[in-house]
């Protein structure tokens, strides 16, 4: 979406989710719900509830009824909340009934950034990567951080990635994740004391802390003692289909569980294929801002204190291979009327050009891409 009167593009939206006389029904009883509810609810006019798990229908929810999403009804006046992980496939249902996306119909998270920032001026935001260094253990040819594309690669300097932390918390009141990796995070020789100063200062403000791992190094013993002290999630790529590094994946395991830290593994065969830069993307001008806006990556990234839209093209940045455009980051160093709200907007997919431009190479998340590829094919050839 362009930019067309930055800082007020939510203006109207706000005004009607603010208004006293708006009601609401929420699509989805479960923890996101009683989040919303307990950050909110008292604020809101909540007048019913529907849950697609027919197991809840009939129960009760802060005191109203459980019913079949089949009930709602987009001339009832009221605006649907979804208040589930599931909205992409509630959207087409809500839209086949006639509701229309962020007219009468809200993603939970869309509108707590709205609400929030327009009642109390609290920023909100959904995510944001921090990729601490170049480095890494492995030489997948198709990572998405296009790590074998770095010619010399390097680690981000400790001090200046701790004021680009602080300079993005006195903006953002509340994240929903806030994700370290790398290259292989653990590779990060101060990553001990990047979790210690952020995790102390802004713990509160995170609500998923977390790590992405390989899982081919041990972290030592302080660097356990802050994960557990501090609720770090350590997600743990499991590339031991293509890599035989069992042994080591298992010890991983076993030290995070002695050391009472909570962690979780994602293992697959396939990667999404996001083409860049062996296999582009190419597009018209006509169909770059609807492609942008059918994928819109959720994943942000932080770097030289700017937060680019699109971690993807943060790293394809840093590794030299595309060229970097003011249009893409939202300087966080710069004076600007209505900051906080500009970034909502860019947050939410506007910018000056209306899209990304690295959408014109890069052929997207599995929501606009069907191509995948065999996950953390090893190379050979490469520096890293
Ligand atoms: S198409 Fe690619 S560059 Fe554009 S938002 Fe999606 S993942 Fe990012």
């Amino acid at each position: 979406m362009k930019w067309i009167n930055q800082g007020h593009e939510f203006d109207k939206t706000a005004a009607v989710l603010c208004g006293k006389e708006t009601r609401y029904y929420i699509w989805g009883t479960a923890n996101i719900a009683q989040s919303l509810i307990s950050l909110c609810g008292k604020e809101i006019n909540i007048i019913g509830a529907v849950d697609s798990d027919t197991t809840r229908q009939g129960k009760c929810i802060c005191g109203m009824v459980i019913e079949d999403p089949e009930i709602l009804d987009p001339k009832s006046g009221y605006i649907a909340l979804v208040t589930t992980s599931a909205f992409n496939e509630i959207k087409p249902r809500l839209i086949g009934k006639g509701f229309q996306e962020n007219i009468n119909f809200f993603d939970y998270f869309v509108f707590t950034q709205i609400y929030q920032l327009y009642k109390h001026d609290k920023l909100y935001s959904r995510r944001l990567d921090i990729a601490l260094t170049e480095r890494c253990t492995l030489k997948c040819r198709k990572c998405n951080m296009f790590m074998p594309y770095f010619r010399n690669p390097g680690d981000l300097d400790k001090d200046d990635v701790l004021k680009q932390i602080d300079q993005y918390f006195s903006m953002v009141e509340y994240l929903e994740s806030f994700n370290l990796l790398g290259g292989e995070p653990l590779l990060y020789t101060p990553l001990a004391e990047i979790i210690n100063y952020t995790a102390s200062k802004y713990r509160d403000h995170i609500d998923h802390f977390k790590i992405f791992t390989n899982g081919t190094l041990l972290p030592g013993e302080e660097l356990l003692e802050l994960f557990h002290k501090y609720s770090v999630e350590i997600q743990i790529s499991d590339y031991t289909e293509a890599v035989p590094y069992q042994k080591r994946l298992q010890e991983l395991k076993d030290l995070l569980e002695k050391a009472n830290v909570s962690y979780y593994v994602l293992k697959s065969s396939l990667w999404g294929d996001f083409g860049f830069p062996e296999n582009c993307n190419s597009i018209s001008d006509t169909q770059w801002i609807p492609f942008f806006d059918a994928c819109r990556a959720s994943f942000r990234g932080l770097y030289k204190n700017r937060v680019y839209f699109c971690h993807l093209e943060t790293s394809a940045v840093r590794a030299g291979i595309y060229e970097d455009r003011p249009n893409d980051y939202f300087d966080l160093g710069k004076e600007l009327k209505n900051k906080k709200k500009s970034f909502l907007e860019f947050d939410q997919g506007y910018s000056r050009d209306g899209a990304v431009s690295f959408c014109r190479l890069c052929r997207g998340c599995d929501t606009v891409n069907p191509l995948t590829v065999e996950a953390a094919e090893q190379m050979e050839d490469r520096n890293v």
